[in-house]
């Protein structure tokens, strides 16, 4: 026994010292995978009978497996949508972890919940929803849109008895996210999408309703914008989207995952004008609101339409239902019964720093999108494809064919300089194939991107 506890002490120790350097370095590496069995053969056999200890154990991790990963927070990884939790936030998530909460029903996790959800408070004073709505964090976007669709789902078959046996429809753009289309999936639901990857705007949309046939418009119950693509940042015309949303009687839902801290914006908060109607929105936390993964958030004009949607029976579950239980169940309002308190690091992080830190770390990547425009503009090799959206950069090295690009992003990943990785833009019916940049970390340096764009010439 005594052994044990002194091993567990040292472990301890071991990991607050690992995460301590981990959070306070300014150069970690930027790490490239290996194959399943390369990674094997480096670490030998790690689950076994006897256990092979913990100090072996995390000497494996840190030697060979941790170096093959990619940390999301690297201020040269401008790839996808990076990552850029606050230090406060990735230590609180100790203290999530440490603390042990269930976060599914008050009753058990009430502490945890009243701070997840005086974060979402905040959050729903972003998007301008009136009085009463409301929102729980979630898994990530996809999970929020899962959530949200079937919320929509349910209540529209619940508001016509005609509707329980037909298969509903939504209408999207291609510029929505791939866990759009998937989610529909999971839900069994059909998807139009507007063939443009630009700003969804009112003609196009007006045009594609028009040629519906009836039985389509009979199954149509939802229209989802998209409050920040992920590709190009570009929000689509809420405002113009949500009139339309409100004439034909339809469930409007914002995907804001990845633009969503953009709300805190000043500089770009106009373009959001119309969020405000939606019956329901997507925002990742861990995205650009600098929380450790993986946290998102849905939230709902009206909750209680979630609730009838996800609330869960069973004989187990009765007790939390009861009086001495009564609080907020986050379990109610989004697909997951058993959850962590996802929201918990940062609502720390938020109370430590303010908000107003918040909003000059997203202004930041916004700033560093245009000062990247500026310095595309400025060489000759490169040009941009389009204005910067929110932290997105799209731009093209004349003369290059898409293996080019490919060969450049191994290189650079390769070095261990960068991660930046090709995309695809559409304009009419040809797909393009360009470079990217996504900027969240406020860490990131103008040098940075003047060596990015160098190592193209
Ligand atoms: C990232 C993203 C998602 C998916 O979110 P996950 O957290 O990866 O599940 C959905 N929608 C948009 C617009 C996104 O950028």
């Amino acid at each position: 026994m005594h052994k044990i506890d002194m091993e567990l002490v040292e472990m301890t120790l071991d990991v607050m010292k690992y995460s301590i350097d981990r959070i306070s370095s300014t150069n970690t590496k930027i790490g490239k995978p290996k194959k399943a069995e390369e990674l094997k053969a480096l670490v030998g056999e790690t689950i076994t009978e006897d256990g092979i200890g913990g100090e072996m154990a995390f000497n494996l991790w840190k030697k060979h497996l941790n170096k093959a990963n990619v940390p999301a927070d690297h201020p040269r990884h401008l790839a996808f949508v990076p990552a850029s939790p606050t230090r406060a936030a990735v230590m609180f998530d100790l203290v999530t972890s440490a603390s042990s909460i269930h976060g599914a029903y008050w009753m058990e996790g009430a502490g945890g919940i009243f701070c997840e959800n005086e974060a979402m408070r905040w959050m729903v004073s972003l998007t301008g929803l009136p009085e009463g709505a409301f929102g729980v964090f979630t898994s990530g976007g996809t999970a929020a849109n899962l959530s949200a669709i079937v919320a929509a789902r349910e209540n529209w078959r619940r508001l016509d008895e005609a509707h329980q046996k037909e298969k509903g429809l939504i209408i999207t753009s291609i510029g929505a996210h791939s866990s759009i289309k998937a989610m529909a999936k999971v839900a069994d639901i059909d998807v139009l999408l507007v063939d443009t990857e630009d700003r969804l705007e009112t003609p196009e949309l007006e045009e594609t309703l028009k040629q519906l046939t009836p039985q389509q418009r009979q199954r149509l119950f939802a229209i989802v914008a998209t409050g920040g693509t992920t590709n190009a940042g570009i929000v689509d015309d809420l405002d113009g989207i949500a009139n339309i949303c409100e004439r034909e009687n339809l469930w409007f839902h914002v995907d804001a995952a990845y633009g969503g801290g953009a709300l805190l914006a000043d500089s770009v908060r106009h373009l959001f004008n119309g969020i405000e109607k939606a019956d329901s929105i997507t925002i990742d936390p861990h995205k650009w609101l600098f929380s450790p993964y993986d946290c998102g958030a849905v939230i709902y004009k009206n909750p209680e339409l979630a609730k009838k949607a996800h609330s869960q029976e069973g004989s187990y579950l009765d007790i939390f239902k009861d009086e001495g239980a009564h609080g907020f169940n986050p379990t109610d309002y989004q697909i997951q019964l058993t959850r962590r308190v996802r929201g918990l690091p940062l609502w720390f992080s938020l109370a430590m720093h303010g908000t107003n830190k918040y909003k000059e770390a997203v202004e930041r990547g916004i700033e560093l999108a245009h000062k990247a425009a500026e310095m595309i503009e400025a060489r000759p090799y490169v040009e941009l494809v389009r204005e910067p959206g929110l932290s997105c950069v799209l731009y093209r090295r004349i003369g290059w064919k898409p293996e080019d690009y490919t060969h450049w992003t191994y290189e650079n990943h390769r070095k261990g300089f960068a991660l930046v990785t090709p995309t695809k833009w559409k304009t009419g019916d040809s797909f393009e194939t360009v470079s990217r940049f996504c900027f969240i970390n406020p860490d990131t340096l103008e040098e940075d991107i003047e060596q990015i764009l160098d190592s193209m010439a």
